[in-house]
């Protein structure tokens, strides 16, 4: 099979479109003919360093993707050949304090494709057969692949974590990126009002089209100052966020009193000023946030189909064009997610 290989670390010189042999399955796992991944930031880190993730070179990139079952166990009671699925990325032990709890996001075995195992950007992938969930009907394979990292991530931040209530605003930094589109989206099919920062104006006009009820400009705006002005000088009830000590400072000034901010990442750093006077005496929270649970996309997929609610896909790229892809996201320029295409079925 075909499929992207990392083969060292730094820059798109490291990564190979090449063959290998189809991954074996085991008892218990399906074996999905991918259609369709999605890019993350992780694939960059990846590319660019992998360190403090432990994983064995040469191996496939792409952590989300979705396709149709190939093979699955002759009992397999859910899922039969042919059926068109997305995947969750984190292959959980299953037997852990944390998996017993249901919460197996936080497994102290957690395998993530594309980084510790195998990923999608591949003609083939084996997951346990729990990882593979129905593709919702209309969907294409871009949409259903960008569901379980990205909006599994904003769902799990907004809904588990944060607990955002219809009535409440948020401030969502950084519109444009995946995540943060996740979180918009959500966001407002859940009722709530939603700000959202970028330093460019067409994402910002972009994201006010998809719901947004206020854009703050963060290159010629203070944003603090522009959020206390909007709610009237209380300050916004969440902060959602993964762009780290760039925007730290601003993101504590933004919350009301109690108010919580929920963070998934520290693209611009990750060592702000705790601001701990503000923190104690006006009670904020801070809340960190991985991905998600397959509880959670299960939930999620209901939700999306209920309200009507789709991944935005920016441009597809063939697989064997992924350097191009990668420079896309590099670029930090796009507006809703980086697709490839495998065998030019999207
Ligand atoms: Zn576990």
């Amino acid at each position: 099979m075909k499929a992207a290989f990392l083969t060292g670390h730094g820059g798109n010189e490291v990564v190979t479109v090449g063959e290998c042999p189809l991954p074996p399955r085991a008892p218990g796992q399906v074996r999905v003919r991918l259609h369709a991944a999605t890019l993350n930031r992780v694939d960059l880190y990846m590319r660019d360093s992998g360190a403090g993730i432990t994983h064995t070179l040469p191996q496939i990139m792409g952590l989300d993707g979705a396709g149709v079952v190939d093979e699955a166990d002759a009992d397999e009671p859910l899922l039969t050949p042919g059926q068109r699925v997305l995947l969750h990325p984190g292959v959980a032990c299953g037997r852990c304090e944390f998996c017993l709890r249901g919460d197996d996001v936080l497994c102290t075995r957690y395998q993530l494709l594309g980084e510790h195992r195998d990923g999608t950007f591949a003609q083939y992938v084996t997951v346990p057969a729990r990882n593979a969930l129905p593709l919702p009907e209309g969907w294409s394979f871009a949409e259903g692949a960008a569901l379980g990292v990205n909006h599994l991530t904003a769902w799990r931040m907004l809904v588990t974590q944060a607990r955002l209530k219809a009535w409440e605003t948020v401030l969502v930094f950084g519109i444009g990126g995946g995540v943060s589109l996740a979180g918009l989206q959500i966001a407002k099919a859940l009722g709530a009002r939603v700000i959202v920062t970028s330093r460019d104006d067409t994402k910002l006009a972009r994201a006010l089209q998809l719901g947004a009820d206020h854009a703050v400009h963060s290159a010629t705006q203070d944003v603090a100052k522009a959020v206390q002005s909007l709610t009237g000088g209380r300050g916004v009830d969440v902060v959602f966020e993964n762009v780290g000590e760039a925007v730290w400072p601003a993101a504590m000034k933004s919350l009301v009193r109690g108010g919580r901010l929920v963070t998934c990442g520290a693209t611009s750093g990750d060592q702000p000023g705790a601001d701990l006077r503000r923190l104690f005496i006006r009670q904020l929270q801070v809340i960190g946030s991985t991905l998600g649970t397959l509880s959670e996309l299960h939930d999620l997929l209901g939700f999306c189909q209920q309200q009507g609610l789709r991944p935005v896909i920016e441009q597809t790229f063939p697989l064997d064009e992924v350097h191009a892809a990668l420079s896309r996201l590099e670029s930090g320029q796009q507006f809703g997610k980086i697709a490839l295409a495998i065998d030019g079925s999207p």
